[in-house]
């Protein structure tokens, strides 16, 4: 069942979005060769705490992290970890949440630890397009494969990969909630987007194959082929003005975030 939010609820909204997306800020600053997982989920946990958030995702579904952590080939759900240490060259993709006032905030993004190779940052910033196009059709009377064409189509335009298995999401009082938001899809097909629609766009964009399986930790997943996999997520409201980004703070959605001003 998909709940249709107010323009009250909406505002109300904004506090854990904005949170949330602090709180990813914060976790990019953390990002550096030889600083570990763990150290960054615990950073963004005091964060979090410290400005009267709850973090969204620990003990969801028993996930042991404040953050998801993923580098490299891991696609999303990376649990932190004191032995996982970053190296110059890696990517990371951090995803965090935090609950404020009941509601949870959602978003994620992919910082480059050092110097990337130019094929790894293609992908990155195709990712971080493919996001960009698909809040762009999140407008009312669009349906969610317009959503989903249009982050596959220029995905596999460059030849990249798109995960199925792991999509967006609506979000409102739990983190998960109706309607899935694929990051695949024909145009005009699927549930039409409603004014009071909350949903987190995520586009999980890979280097080599889509394949993917969950390691045996029972939470990371990666890619078959151990070639990287990008992960970026904005939350967003379908208004009749258009898509509103939730996960923004005063500077915006994408500024001072890496690749931000692409
Ligand atoms: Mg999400």
């Amino acid at each position: 069942m998909i709940h249709i939010k107010s323009p009250q609820d909406i505002e109300e909204y904004k506090a854990a979005g904005s949170l949330s997306k602090a709180a990813l800020r914060l976790a990019g600053t953390l990002v550096r060769p030889g600083v570990s997982t763990l150290e960054i989920d615990r950073r963004v946990e005091q964060f979090i705490r410290l400005h009267g958030g709850i973090p969204a995702f620990k003990g969801y579904g028993g996930f042991p992290g404040t953050v998801c952590a993923s580098p490299n080939e891991a696609i999303v759900h990376g649990i932190p970890s004191a032995t996982t240490f970053l190296n110059d060259g890696d990517i990371i993709s951090i995803d965090t949440g935090a609950t404020v006032n009941g509601w949870v905030g959602d978003n994620a993004w992919t910082f480059y630890v050092g110097n990337v190779s130019t094929e790894v940052q293609g992908l990155c910033e195709v990712t971080r397009d493919c996001l960009k196009a698909g809040i762009a059709q999140a407008v009312p009377g669009n349906r969610l494969g317009d959503i989903g064409h249009a982050v596959q189509s220029l995905a596999e335009r460059h030849g990249y990969g798109v995960v199925r298995e792991y999509v967006g999401h609506g979000v409102g009082h739990v983190m998960h909630e109706d309607p899935n938001v694929p990051n695949y899809g024909k145009k005009g097909r699927g549930v039409k987007l409603q004014v009071g629609m909350i949903i987190a766009i995520e586009p999980m964009i890979t280097l080599g194959t889509y394949a993917n399986h969950v390691l045996s930790n029972g939470w990371t997943v990666v890619t078959d082929d151990g070639l990287p996999a990008a992960h970026y997520e904005n939350t967003i409201a379908i208004t009749a003005d258009g898509p509103v980004i939730l996960t923004a703070d005063e500077d915006g959605p994408w500024c001072a975030m890496q690749g931000g001003t692409k």
